[in-house]
C-alpha cells in the first residue's frame, strides 16, 4: 500500500499525504476517506481486500494504534518521502523490515510488532551500530565483537 501511494503520487507531496492518511482507515474497513484508487467504491460489499487474509480487512484496536502511529511517522516526513528517493533504496528498507518482521511469521496481531519496525528504521537511518547505541542506553555490554561487525557492514554498504 505504501510503495503504490508513492508510486501514484511521487512528486506531489500533499497528494501522497492524503493517501498515506487514507491507507490505516481503508486497511480496517473505514472507506469513507478513500479515493479512486479504492476498490470499495466500485464494487461496494463485495470488496475483497488484496493481500490481506481471506480478503478481510484487518482489526484489533492494539494494531491499529501501531499502524497508525507508524503512519504518522511516514505522514510527518511525506515532503521528504514524496520526492521519491531511489526504489534502491525503498527496497533496502523494505528488505530491512522484511528481515526483522517475516510476512510468514504473520506478526500483525503481535506487539513486537512496532519494536520491529523501530529497529528496520534505526538500522536505516544509523546502520548496524544502532544495536550497540541501544544496548549502551540500557547499561548492557556495548559489544566489541558487534561493533567491529557494525563497522564492516557500513564500510561494505558505502561502497
Ligand atoms: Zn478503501
Amino acid at each position: 500500500m505504501f510503495n503504490y501511494a508513492l508510486a501514484q503520487n511521487k512528486g506531489h507531496e500533499e497528494d501522497f499525504k492524503a493517501a498515506l492518511k487514507q491507507t490505516v482507515p481503508h486497511l480496517f474497513g473505514d472507506h469513507q476517506s478513500c479515493g479512486q484508487w479504492c476498490g470499495y467504491h466500485q464494487g461496494q460489499q463485495s470488496y475483497k481486500h488484496k493481500g490481506l487474509p481471506y480478503g478481510r480487512p484487518l482489526t484489533g484496536d492494539s494494531l491499529r494504534e501501531d499502524m497508525d502511529a507508524i503512519f504518522r511517522v511516514f505522514i510527518a516526513n511525506s515532503d521528504k518521502i514524496a520526492p521519491g528517493g531511489s526504489t534502491k533504496d525503498v527496497e533496502s528498507f523494505n528488505n530491512m523490515v522484511a528481515t526483522k518482521a517475516p510476512k510468514r511469521m504473520y506478526l500483525s496481531s503481535s506487539d513486537s510488532l512496532l519494536n520491529r519496525v523501530a529497529c528496520a528504521v534505526a538500522q536505516k537511518n544509523d546502520g548496524h551500530s544502532y544495536i550497540n547505541t541501544l544496548n549502551n542506553s540500557l547499561c548492557m555490554s556495548p559489544g566489541r565483537l558487534m561493533a567491529e561487525r557494525a563497522e564492516l557492514k557500513r564500510r561494505r554498504s558505502a561502497k
